[in-house]
């Protein structure tokens, strides 16, 4: 009885010891974020600068970035530097990853996190934005993945994938979305393995996120949800002690992410009908 206690009280030990984030983790890091203009990519940006890491940020917004830079100085980033472009363009894609490597040197985290524009309400037929769509939110993070790796395998970093509940439970009025979600988790969990299998140690982290209260998703979808959502500096936190803890997924907000999780696999007609109930089906675009 003794000795397997014993063993489960280190096992424990060794976890706590493993799952302990410090900022310091990041100090000299050189980290990419996309999407880093506005929202939850804004806020990883100024959290990074805080601990010291060398950020190299993109989005189509040039002034914005301009704006996020010269913030992300002020508060202690080793450098901050932007490159603006769109990711509709997979030669845009691979081109940031090129800049990390002419203006670092490397690279040890990759966090992939842009969201194309899109609709809240039903699916309108328009096979041409669903095209555009996964160009932006998945193909664009494969391109830039495939272009990282030398340089994250060199120094054992780590990818970071922002992805949304909507990428796990598909509800309605998000099918362009939703699609572009559901493709990222087949690829980067797919990947995860055949790293492993390659005894290859580069994390892949998936972000797994509820309602957020950024300025693009609040706009979005409060007239027809009308929870509270989390806040995006805590957010935006949580995803970068994720990918610094080498996490394989994050749920947050963690509760309720979680527990809308295990209902899917539990009772996933009992989830669609609790989802159907809390929308304000009323105030849903129809075209
Ligand atoms: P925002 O709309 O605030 O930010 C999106 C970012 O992507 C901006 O920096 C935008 O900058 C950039 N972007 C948009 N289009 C392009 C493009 N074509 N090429 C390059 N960059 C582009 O989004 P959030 O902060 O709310 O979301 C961040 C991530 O979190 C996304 O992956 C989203 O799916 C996920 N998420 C968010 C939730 C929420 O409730 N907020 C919920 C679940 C997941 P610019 O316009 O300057 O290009």
């Amino acid at each position: 009885i003794l000795i397997p206690s014993l063993g489960l009280v280190l096992a424990f030990w060794f976890y706590s010891a493993r799952d302990t984030f410090k900022p310091e983790m990041l100090r000299g890091k050189r980290v990419i974020v996309t999407g880093a203009s506005t929202g939850i990519g804004e806020q990883m940006a100024y959290h990074l600068a805080r601990m010291g890491s060398h950020v190299l940020l993109t989005a189509r917004t040039e002034a914005r970035l301009q704006n996020v830079v010269r913030r992300c100085l002020e508060l202690g980033a080793a450098s901050a530097r932007f490159v603006s472009g769109t990711m509709e363009d997979t030669a845009f894609a691979q081109h940031v990853v090129r800049e990390a490597q002419a203006v670092l040197g490397g690279l040890d985290m990759l966090i992939l996190n842009h969201v194309g524009a899109s609709y809240f309400g039903f699916f309108d037929g328009d096979v041409e934005h669903v095209r555009k769509l996964l160009e932006i939110n998945f193909l664009s993070y494969v391109a830039m993945t495939t272009s990282a790796l030398p340089m994250l395998k060199e120094s054992e970093g780590s990818i970071v994938v922002v992805s949304s509940m909507a990428g796990k439970i598909a509800g309605p009025f998000t099918a362009p979305y939703s699609a572009t979600k559901f493709a990222l988790d087949g690829f980067f969990s797919s990947l995860r393995q055949e790293l492993i299998i390659d005894k290859v140690n580069v994390s892949i982290t998936l972000c797994i996120l509820g309602y957020i209260n950024t300025e693009s998703a609040v706009r979005a979808v409060s007239h027809v949800i009308p929870q509270t959502p989390a806040p995006k500096e805590e957010c935006a936190l949580e995803i970068i002690r994720a990918g610094a803890l080498r996490r394989r997924e994050l749920h947050y907000p963690s509760p309720a992410v979680g527990s809308m999780l295990l209902l899917r696999s539990l009772a996933p007609e009992l989830l669609d009908s609790l989802l159907l109930s809390s929308y304000r089906l009323e105030n849903v675009r129809r075209t």
